[in-house]
C-alpha cells in the first residue's frame, strides 16, 4: 500500500515537536486516502529512528555520519533514496526553517508537486485538497496536486502531537549521501536566559496598550506567572525595550500555538496574528470594541486591561 511519509526533524540529537505533529497528520491523511503512515529518519545512527517508531508504525532509517546535522543536499538525497526504495505517495515536511529550505528541492528530486504552509486537508474524489496560508495568514486558499506524488509542508501547531506508545518497525534504507557543498560550523545558542515561548501551553501577551515597562511587568508578567505560563509581547513592546526579543510573537518574531493565548492591549495587526492564530483558545482584552483582534478571538473582553487583569488575578486568588 502507498505510504504517507513524514520526514523527521531533529536538532542536537532531539526530535522536534513538529515531527510528532506530522506523525498525527500522516495518520489522518493516510487513513483518508487509503494509504499507510510511515516516517523517514536521517541521522548518524538509528537511535532517533527507534524513537520515532514509538509514534508511527513504520520507520525507514538512512544512517550516515554526514546526516548528524541538517543539510539541504544530504536530506534531498536521503528523501530520494527512501522514495526510490519504497512505495511512497506523499512526503510531509515540517514548515520550519529547515523544512522550507529543502522541501522544494526534495519535490523536484522525486518528481512531485508541492504545496507549502498547509494547515488543513480534505480528500475530494480521492484527491488531496490542502488549505494553506497566504499573505501572512490574511487569506486561506485551497490547492490540489496534479502529480502522482506530492510533497506538503505543514505549519507548526496545525495538528496535535501524536502520543508515544506504539512499537513500529525500523528498516534501514541504503543511500549514497554526498559530501555537502556547504559546511555546518556551529549552532549559535539563543541569548543566555532567553526562553522558547513556542513550547508554552499558556501565553499572556501584552501590547502597546500596556503603556510602559513597569505596567507591562505588573499586569502581563504577573498574570503569566500566576497562570503558570509564559509572557510575550507584540513588536512595539519589544522595540520599546519593555521585554526581550525572544518573547515577540508574530511575523518577525515567534510562531506560537498554545492551548491558551491571552492578548491584552494588542490591536491584532496581521503581522502579530500571523504568529498566534494557531492558538487553541484566544482571549482578547481591548478597550476598543472595533479592534481587529476580536475577529480571531475565541472570547473577547471589551474593557480596560488595567481593570480586567487585576480582577482576573483577584479571582485566581
Ligand atoms: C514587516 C513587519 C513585520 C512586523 N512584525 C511584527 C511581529 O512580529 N509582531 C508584532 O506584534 N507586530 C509586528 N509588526 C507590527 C504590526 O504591524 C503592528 O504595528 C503591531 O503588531 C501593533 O502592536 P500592538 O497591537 O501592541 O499596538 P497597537 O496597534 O498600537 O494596539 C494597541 C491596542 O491596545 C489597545 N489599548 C490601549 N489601551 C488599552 C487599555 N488600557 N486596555 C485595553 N486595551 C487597550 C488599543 O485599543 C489598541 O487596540 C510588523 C510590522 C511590519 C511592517
Amino acid at each position: 500500500m502507498a505510504r504517507i511519509l513524514v520526514v523527521a526533524e531533529h536538532r542536537s540529537g532531539k526530535l522536534s515537536d513538529a515531527t510528532l505533529e506530522l506523525c498525527k497528520a500522516a495518520k489522518a491523511i493516510a487513513s483518508a486516502m487509503g494509504a499507510t503512515p510511515a516516517a523517514a529518519v536521517f541521522y548518524k545512527d538509528d537511535s532517533l529512528a527507534n524513537e520515532v517508531a514509538k509514534y508511527i508504525p513504520e520507520v525507514f532509517a538512512v544512517v550516515d555520519a554526514k546526516l548528524e546535522v541538517y543539510n539541504a543536499e544530504t536530506y534531498t538525497e536521503a528523501v530520494k533514496a527512501v522514495v526510490a526504495a519504497q512505495d511512497v505517495k506523499g512526503v510531509l515536511i515540517p514548515h520550519t526553517y529547515d523544512g522550507v529550505d529543502y522541501a522544494a528541492k526534495a519535490a523536484l528530486a522525486i518528481g512531485a508537486g508541492i504545496v507549502s504552509n498547509c494547515n488543513k486537508f480534505e480528500v475530494q474524489g480521492g484527491a488531496l485538497v490542502l488549505t494553506r496560508n497566504t499573505y501572512n495568514g490574511k487569506i486561506q486558499e485551497q490547492r490540489s496536486i496534479k502529480t502522482d506524488k506530492f510533497v506538503v509542508t505543514i505549519e507548526k501547531g496545525a495538528f496535535d502531537k501524536e502520543a508515544a506508545g506504539g512499537a513500529g518497525s525500523v528498516a534501514a534504507v541504503a543511500a549514497t549521501i554526498p559530501a555537502p557543498r556547504r559546511a555546518f560550523k556551529e549552532i549559535v545558542a539563543m541569548m543566555a536566559g532567553s526562553v522558547d515561548i513556542s513550547q508554552a501551553k499558556i501565553i499572556v501577551a501584552g501590547g502597546r496598550g500596556t503603556k510602559e515597562k513597569d505596567k507591562y511587568n505588573d499586569v502581563i508578567v504577573n498574570l503569566a506567572k500566576k497562570l503558570g505560563g509564559e509572557y510575550a509581547a507584540s513588536r512595539p513592546v519589544v522595540d520599546a525595550g519593555w521585554t526581550d526579543a525572544a518573547r515577540q510573537v508574530g511575523q518577525s518574531g515567534k510562531t506560537v500555538a498554545p492551548v491558551l493565548y491571552i492578548a491584552a492591549g494588542i490591536s491584532g495587526a496581521i503581522q502579530h496574528v500571523a504568529g498566534m492564530k494557531g492558538s487553541q483558545c484566544i482571549v482578547a482584552i481591548n478597550k476598543d470594541p472595533e479592534a481587529p483582534v476580536f475577529n480571531i478571538a475565541t472570547y473577547g473582553i471589551v474593557g480596560d486591561l488595567f481593570e480586567v487583569i487585576p480582577a482576573v488575578m483577584a479571582e485566581l486568588g
